[in-house]
């Protein structure tokens, strides 16, 4: 029995750490993975997977409004993150309290700028942080957090940055598919995605950038990606990311579904149980994303009884395993500590259906029965 198999009866509603491959990006991937070329190289076979890579450059420019030459190919978004931020030759770096792990980690000294109690950034308190900061400074606030959905206010922070002549750099990994990009509109310098949360393969991602930005490497050799990024492409991975951009494109209609299974959930278990909270409810959030306090059974507890219900959530962030910590960004918004530890995310996507979401509130409903 394969993994699709085995698992055919679980409702999958985890699509923030990662989403299931779409079959076009399946279908691109296998189509290239027999050829030995070498995009490097120069004869026919190297030629046709460069080809194949412009291809998924093409693909993925016009998807978020950018062109071919802003796209260099990464490992995924964490690595798009540590190049922006480490590859950027600013002074001093201001970050929001919310990032992810990846962004946190990339540059543990950066000044953090404060959220609201419904996470969103405190644009006064980054004025106050440009204010002081050494300049040139850049800028790194994510577009929509990856554990409660909340929309940041990029518009503005562009604006702040360029009163100030700072560099932004947008981690838009769980907005990529879920909210309109138009890179060349944005005002963003720099702006990481990745493929695995929009339906394509794990592995592979990459970081947009202005044309005329210098951006230090952080992986040297071969000189690939125009000198940005070396060593030899992904190209299964790439094509396959390509892919998935093309087919998310055309799925316009999808987003607007998922909306409606997420807020058919939040008013059925907020109508049964009124003591359980949507973190940020009021706040504008990613679609499908749906940050839910559950009174008397820690995230863990809950995540382990979903399991066994058959179904699949998260406690708040997904990126290591096995992790029991509180939330950062529930901290960050300086929420009461029965709130942090009793939040699971919930995040739905395009393969979800209504009889998901009728497993998934029943599973709520007992469990939460179960445990008061
Ligand atoms: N940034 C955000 C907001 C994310 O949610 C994630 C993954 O969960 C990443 C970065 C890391 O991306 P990747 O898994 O492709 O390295």
């Amino acid at each position: 029995m394969n993994f699709l198999e085995k698992n055919k009866k679980i409702v999958y509603v985890d699509y923030n750490a990662t989403a299931p491959i779409r079959p076009e990006a399946k279908g691109a991937m296998m189509d290239v993975l027999g050829n030995p070329g070498n995009p490097s190289s120069v004869h026919s076979m190297g030629r046709q997977a460069k080809n194949v890579i412009e291809r998924a450059r093409s693909q993925i420019s016009e998807f978020i409004g950018a062109r071919k030459e802003n796209v260099i190919f990464t490992s995924g978004g964490t690595e798009a993150d540590i190049l922006a931020l480490k590859g950027s030759s600013s002074l001093s770096i201001l970050i929001s309290s919310i990032e992810h792990d990846a962004v946190l980690e990339a540059v543990p000294k950066a000044r953090r700028i404060m959220v609201s109690q419904s996470g969103v950034l405190d644009l006064e308190h980054l004025k106050v942080l440009l204010k002081e900061a050494p300049k040139p400074t850049l800028i790194s606030v994510m577009w929509a957090n990856n554990e409660t959905g909340v929309i940041q206010p990029i518009e503005a922070v562009t604006n702040l940055a360029s009163d100030f002549d700072a560099l932004v750099h947008v981690d838009a990994v769980q907005a990529l598919g879920k909210l309109p990009i138009n890179f060349l509109n944005s005002g963003i310098d720099m702006l990481s995605i990745s493929a695995h949360k929009i339906g394509g393969p794990t592995g592979v991602g990459a970081l947009i950038i202005r044309d005329d930005l210098n951006l230090k490497p952080i992986i040297v050799g071969g000189g690939q990606e125009r000198g940005r990024r070396s060593g030899t492409e992904n190209l299964a991975g790439i094509a396959g990311f390509g892919a998935a951009a093309e087919a998310c494109s055309k799925q316009e209609d999808a987003n607007e579904k998922i909306v409606h299974l997420r807020d058919y959930f939040e008013k059925t278990i907020l109508a049964k149980v009124p003591r359980a909270k949507i973190i940020a409810h009021k706040e504008k959030r990613l679609g499908n994303t749906s940050a839910v306090f559950m009174p008397g059974l820690t995230a863990e507890t809950q995540v382990m009884a979903f399991d066994l219900a058959g179904i699949a959530v998260s406690a708040g962030a997904a990126c290591s395993s096995g992790k029991v910590r509180q939330s950062h960004v529930l901290k960050a918004m300086n929420l009461p500590d029965e709130l942090i530890n009793n939040t699971i995310r919930i995040s739905f996507g395009w393969q979800n259906s209504e009889e998901d979401v009728n497993r998934l509130i029943e599973a709520w409903l007992r469990i939460y029965q179960d445990s008061n």
